[in-house]
């Protein structure tokens, strides 16, 4: 059987990747600084551990005297637009220590096989129209944020340590991520979360505040086909970092228009200033297409998944505040 920790499990994707795993026939540790929100996680153990510490970094990969087959590395101080420019300091200090003393743990202990999610926030800005880019084009790099240029630095710690160690390191540049157990409210939520809670919370007819013009141009990969690439990584002998994305490029606008859709409703858009981010994206999946990936959600599909679970989620907190 074969073994596996999963940092960051009381997250997002850190707990739908351990659903995978253990689907997998994985036994599988969960290590986070909370337990998942939304579910009971899936994993055979759970350590709750800050990984700001080196000797709980230790403690998380230890196992019998030796450590486990696979680590996938997904804990850290995230959020979406507001958060990321709000927090700069915490997200640059708090994640680079975990990263810092992640990968030194992993080379202590002969760590065979390390992942590290990374984001497409390591590239610089992109204009509408412009060709694709590829992962190498990160170089001569320009983030738009701080947290950008803290993952550049952790893909490139991760990579020094594997050359070192003899760590195999699979590195995944993830674009937005979105689906059921994301961050829905609170500050930390991403677009397609904010504006599925937005409109959940709208009257047909009614008006939606959102960030900017609504002409930035993102992907958007629903959270099912985000866990298969990063599966299809850790298990191929690809070594250099590697965007996972749906190639469906929207604007923002076009987005809440999906999500009206979806929950039926007539909804106006009121521009409001915000920290947009990037004005667009347009980056090659060639890497992870070489592993037979392909995305098997569009926006609307996924939308329809993601919406009624964020419906939920708001009509089950506005009964609680009664
Ligand atoms: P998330 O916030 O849901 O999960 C991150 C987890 O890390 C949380 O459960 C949090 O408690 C944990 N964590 C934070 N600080 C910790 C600490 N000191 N010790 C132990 N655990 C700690 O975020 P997510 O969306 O699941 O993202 C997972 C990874 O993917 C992150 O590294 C993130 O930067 C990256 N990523 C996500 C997206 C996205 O759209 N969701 C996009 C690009 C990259």
């Amino acid at each position: 059987m074969k073994t596996a920790v999963v940092c960051g499990a009381g997250g997002f994707i850190g707990s739908h990747l351990v659903r995978r795993l253990k689907k997998e026939g994985y036994w599988v540790r969960g290590v986070d600084i909370k337990r998942p929100e939304f579910a009971r996680t899936a994993v055979d153990e759970f350590l709750k551990l800050d990984l700001r510490l080196p000797k709980n970094c230790l403690k998380a990969l230890a196992r019998d005297g030796g450590t486990v087959d696979e680590v996938y590395q997904l804990a850290a101080d995230m959020g979406g637009m507001g958060f990321i420019h709000s927090a700069e300091c915490e997200i640059m200090h708090n994640n680079m220590l975990i990263n810092v003393y992640m990968t030194n743990a992993a080379a202590a202990l002969k760590m065979p096989r390390y992942f590290f999610s990374s984001s497409v926030c390591v590239y610089r800005d992109m204009m509408p129209g412009e060709p694709e880019m590829h992962e190498d084009q990160a170089i001569p790099a320009n983030p738009d944020n701080e947290y950008g240029w803290e993952k550049l630095y952790s893909e490139r710690m991760a990579m020094a340590y594997g050359r070192k160690y003899g760590i195999k390191v699979r590195i995944a540049r993830f674009q937005n991520c979105y689906g059921p157990e994301g961050t829905w409210r609170g500050g930390r939520e991403k677009a397609p979360a904010a504006i599925c809670r937005k409109i959940a919370e709208t009257e047909d007819g009614g008006t939606i505040d959102i960030w900017g013009d609504g002409s930035a141009i993102r992907s958007y990969t629903y959270v099912d086909d985000m866990i298969d690439g990063i599966y299809r990584l850790m298990q191929s002998e690809i070594d250099k970092p590697v965007n996972i994305g749906c190639p469906q490029y929207v604007t923002v606008k076009e987005l809440v228009d999906t999500v009206a859709a979806v929950a039926k409703k007539k909804i106006t858009v009121r521009s409001v200033p915000g920290p947009v981010g990037v004005h667009s994206r347009n980056f090659s999946n060639d890497r992870i297409y070489s592993t037979g990936w392909k995305s098997q959600f569009d926006l609307q599909k996924g939308i329809s998944l993601n919406y009624p679970w964020i419906l939920k989620q708001v009509k089950k907190a506005a009964r609680e505040q009664k």
